[in-house]
């Protein structure tokens, strides 16, 4: 029998939500549409969890149900750390860095969607707006360590409202709206809450500010609700049932799902088992929503601040549109409505909207570089201010000079000239932070840019130009001049925390079995 095949060489357009705790991946079909994958369990979210089981590594749902009693072996919310160096747990005695875990996490989602699709390699990958430059990064080699080739990084609050446009229809020139749409993003997800104003004019999905919080988010919900049941168990028993590691990680899976009944229903029983006692714990609505008040208060606070920082008032908002998870709960929906004095929009699914928004701007480059015409644009804003550290001439004490103030529309660049301190000097040492603080100490070092093999005989504080430089996905490239002169510096960036190259093509033959490509 003859088998019908498409002999286009199209290549999909992939986009990957790889979410604290849960991740997506979507595809375009042939009318351009996004649509969710479901993975090799026939589940449209995998869990982002990741077990270390002997010599096999298993992601997914089968490892979220090892948190119960081997939670020794789980890395859970690796997304939390990235930028660190090293996975706060050791497995088997070995100590991973973030982004090596968030490969494994990104190979199975390859490889489960290579059996329904076809081999495929070149996807977006989506991160909160408020990831500084070293996590943005560390993501990016996840991905180029699981096999892929990563054309873009997009932030999740742009491509929540990506997706929104493309089911309000916007993305057809007649269907675009007449005046701007400003919409507020609110995403809380189960380890990172963000929020951004988008403005949607006519092609263009425009940031306007963004803020958030990588260390807040449902699973902070999760631990109120642990204590809660703990709590309760003590007073009947005097034994706090979290001192085992296996029965908390038992426990926290009870409350996960407990907090799921919360959201419709007025209360949800928790049973708990410790040294030979026995408890079924009941916890209402109203206590849950009391012993985390202060969590949402945070989040109320962030999207107050944003909007100041956008210049804009309720009034100017059309929509606030949910993302996220935890935006199910019905506290996040009602202390949304009393600030905005508007009813919250959840027109995109709040689980998959990320991931939508994403595979319509992987779908938007590869028609770009196969010359076709774009049906939006995307401009961005940093999420961090960027400095170079200096010393006070007054204080002498190490400050941080900043050059780029957050919420700068990207793409952007900045000069700083540098003076050589002697006379034929050779090199020069920059360190580049990102944040706020005035004090360097408080800020991320991104890393050293050293400037070597500086021409000859300079005289002393000969100027050196340094151009910083942002592209629209937030990752930096430096570049260095020695004005009135051809002759090329070397320069290093070297990144802190950052996988050397030869470790990247190592971990990615042994993670996904490709071998090693160009990489900057
Ligand atoms: P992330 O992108 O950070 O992985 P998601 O957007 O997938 O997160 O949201 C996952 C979080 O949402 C988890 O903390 C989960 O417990 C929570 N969540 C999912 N459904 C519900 C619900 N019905 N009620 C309350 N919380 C929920
Ligand atoms: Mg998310």
């Amino acid at each position: 029998m003859a088998t019908i095949r498409d002999n286009s060489e199209t290549i999909p357009a992939i986009g990957i939500d790889l979410g604290t705790t849960f991740s997506v991946v979507s595809k375009l079909d042939r009318a351009g549409k996004p649509v969710t994958l479901v993975n090799a369990e026939g589940d449209l979210l995998t869990p982002s969890v990741v077990l270390f089981d002997g010599d096999d590594v298993i992601v997914g749902r089968e490892a979220w149900k090892a948190v119960a009693g081997e939670a020794d072996s789980v890395a859970l919310c690796t997304k939390r750390e990235m930028g660190h160096p090293v996975y706060h747990k050791n497995f088997q005695g070995k100590q991973y860095p973030p982004e090596v875990i968030e490969a494994w996490i990104l190979n199975k989602l390859r490889r489960d969607m290579s059996t329904q699709i076809g081999p495929f390699s070149k996807v977006v990958v989506t991160v909160p707006a408020y990831f500084d430059e070293v996590r943005r990064k560390a993501t990016q080699d996840a991905g180029y360590m699981a096999g892929f080739e990563v054309m873009d990084i997009l932030n999740e609050p742009t491509a929540a409202a990506i997706a929104f446009g493309y089911h309000e229809g916007y993305m057809n020139a007649d269907g675009r709206p007449e005046r701007p749409q400003r919409i507020l993003v609110y995403d809380l997800g189960g380890g990172t809450f963000d929020v951004t104003v988008m403005e949607i004019r006519g092609d263009r999905y425009i940031a306007r500010a963004t803020d958030g919080d990588v260390q807040l988010g449902g699973y902070d919900w999760d631990q109120r609700l642990v204590d809660l049941v703990a709590e309760g168990f003590i007073r009947e028993h005097y034994a706090d049932p979290r001192e085992d590691p296996l029965i908390a990680g038992k426990l926290w899976r009870e409350c996960e799902d407990a907090k799921r009944t919360l959201s419709v229903r007025g209360k949800a029983a928790v049973a708990c088992d410790y040294r030979g006692f026995s408890s079924l714990v009941t916890v209402t609505r109203e206590q849950f929503e009391e012993a985390t008040q202060d969590l949402l208060d945070r989040t109320r606070f962030t999207t107050v601040q944003t909007l100041s920082a956008a210049r804009l008032g309720w009034e100017q908002i059309d929509r606030v549109l949910l993302v996220g998870g935890s935006t199910r709960m019905p506290m996040v929906r009602r202390m949304l409505q009393e600030l905005s004095g508007k009813e919250p929009d959840s027109t995109v699914a709040a689980d998959e909207a990320v991931a939508h928004g994403a595979a319509l701007h992987a779908g938007l480059l590869l028609a770009k570089s196969q010359g076709r015409p774009a049906t939006f644009k995307i401009k961005n804003v940093n999420s961090h201010s960027l400095g170079v550290v200096g010393t006070d001439p007054q204080t002498k004490r190490k400050r941080n000079g900043i050059l780029i103030p957050r919420n700068t529309p990207l793409p952007v660049s900045a000069k700083r000239t540098f003076r050589t301190q002697k006379a034929n000097q050779q090199s020069i040492l920059v360190q580049v932070v990102e944040g706020e603080n005035p004090s360097p100490d408080d800020c991320t070092t991104i890393g050293r840019c050293s400037v070597r093999r500086l021409p000859p005989d300079l005289p002393r504080r000969a100027p050196i130009d340094v151009l910083f430089q942002y592209q629209t996905n937030g990752r930096l490239k430096v570049r260095v001049t020695v004005p009135d002169s051809d002759v090329k510096v070397e320069t290093e960036f070297t990144r802190e925390n950052a996988l050397p190259k030869e470790h990247l093509d190592g971990w990615r033959r042994h993670i996904s079995g490709e071998g090693p490509t160009e990489y900057r």
